[in-house]
């Protein structure tokens, strides 16, 4: 798979799983307990099997009869799903999460969900038995995207590395042979400030040539580079175009840092968090910005569920666009009288309306078959037609209004179809 498709299918694994996640968040599992276990990618199954028994036996020393039940019922539910792993669980780990919830009415319903290969790596295990499900970590991966390089450095020291979502990831690191500004004895003071300056300028280029190594093979990837460090360093080394010149113009920012060890990233991550936040909504701004010239220039552009489709099917879009908050789905109504087939956009929560026939008049039933997700509708045409789905945030006011004023669904067409 290209890079770009692996973008656009973990765009959609992304939405996979925020569903769930909102789905999750909406049970309350009152009075009852709620398992949630996350598991890495280097974790044998096997071994949390063997976890989940221990849980079970000891789940048999709590009081209430009704929540030890429950919590038993989870981890039955829970090892029953283990089964259909291989030694190790998929790549970047597993989540899941199990438990009996309130289904109305004093009734309560198991729940068993199982999510493979989230976005990013699941670092430790967890087990987790609660009155929530807990789905703070998934969220936290879900929220982040990105992709960016990180340097920081002084005249001692440097340090590279990624900035993956919210995970720092040190890579390389490199120390300097820059003698301090006290010269020895002897040494005549114009020759020692040469070797000195020779010195600094050898380390850039190697910091420089670490960077490059890293980043040039992913520059098509990065969304930014950061640079950290003391004053006149980080300033010096950007100035003199050590970078290779594609990554040199990616730097986002440079920002002062307390250290230039591993803990330098983290420093200078959390204090690039205003550029790192604009840079993240600048991408979304942009293809927004360039929907809005085409819609207003004329016809390379396309709103709304059904003429989205429309041209979805021709193949003429180029890019469809999808508010990150939208959470609809779509009927298909078939005629049973004349074959008209026709579709409705409805919210998530409401139940499927009848649909009267625009051709014929005829009351149209649909059955749940005939309902799905209205993205996953889209995206799935748009997968086979090659068209790269973008999916937008509501954080600026372009985005509010793909959502709220164009129905969610938008395009940017490859050619005009009149649709
Ligand atoms: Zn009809």
């Amino acid at each position: 798979m290209s890079q770009e498709g692996e973008q656009e299918h973990s765009d959609r694994k992304k939405y996979e799983f925020r569903k769930v996640i909102e789905d999750l968040k909406d049970y309350d599992g009152s009075g009852t307990q709620l398992v949630t276990i996350y598991i890495p990618d280097d974790r044998q199954i096997s071994d949390v099997v063997q976890h989940v028994t221990q849980e079970h036996s000891e789940a048999a020393n709590i009081k209430s009869k009704q929540t030890r039940t429950a919590v038993q019922d989870a981890l039955t539910s829970i090892k029953d799903r283990l089964r259909y792993f291989d030694t190790f669980p998929p790549d970047n780990g597993i989540v899941l999460f199990s438990g009996a919830v309130d289904s109305g009415g004093g009734r309560t319903e198991m729940v068993t969900k199982v999510l493979e290969s989230p976005p990013q790596p699941i670092e430790s295990f967890r087990y987790h038995c609660d009155s929530d499900f807990l789905t703070e970590p998934l969220e936290e991966m879900l929220a982040d995207k990105g992709l960016y390089g990180l340097i920081v450095l002084d005249r001692r020291e440097a340090n590279v590395g990624w900035l993956k979502g919210k995970r720092i990831e040190p890579v390389k690191s490199a120390s300097s042979l820059v003698p301090g500004k006290q010269r020895k004895g002897g040494q005549s003071a114009q020759r020692f400030a040469r070797l000195r300056l020779e010195a600094i300028d050898n380390f850039y280029q190697e910091v420089a040539g670490m960077a490059n190594d890293l980043f040039v093979p992913r520059r098509h990837e990065l969304d930014g580079i950061l640079v950290g460090g003391p004053s006149p360093t980080k300033d010096e080394f950007l100035d003199g175009d050590y970078l290779h010149h594609e990554l040199q113009d990616t730097v986002l920012g440079k920002f002062d840092v307390a250290y230039t060890d591993e803990s330098g990233l983290k420093d200078l991550v959390d204090n690039a968090e205003d550029a790192l936040a604009d840079a993240e909504v600048m991408k979304d701004k942009k293809v927004m910005e360039e929907f809005f010239e085409e819609l207003n220039a004329g016809d390379l552009a396309t709103y709304g569920f059904e003429p989205t489709r429309r041209n979805l099917m021709m193949g003429s879009v180029d890019r469809l666009l999808i508010s990150e908050d939208l959470r609809k789905d779509v009927i298909t109504y078939d005629c049973p009288d004349c074959g008209t087939t026709e579709r409705e956009v409805v919210d998530r929560r409401k139940s499927t309306p009848t649909h009267t026939c625009t051709e014929c008049g005829t009351d149209v039933e649909a059955t749940d078959e005939d309902r799905e997700d209205a993205i996953d509708h889209l995206i799935d045409i748009a997968e086979q037609r090659g068209t790269e789905t973008k999916f937008i945030s509501t954080d600026f006011e372009k985005g509010e209004q793909l959502l709220n004023a164009f129905g969610g669904f938008a395009g940017i067409l490859r050619y005009s179809t009149g649709v």
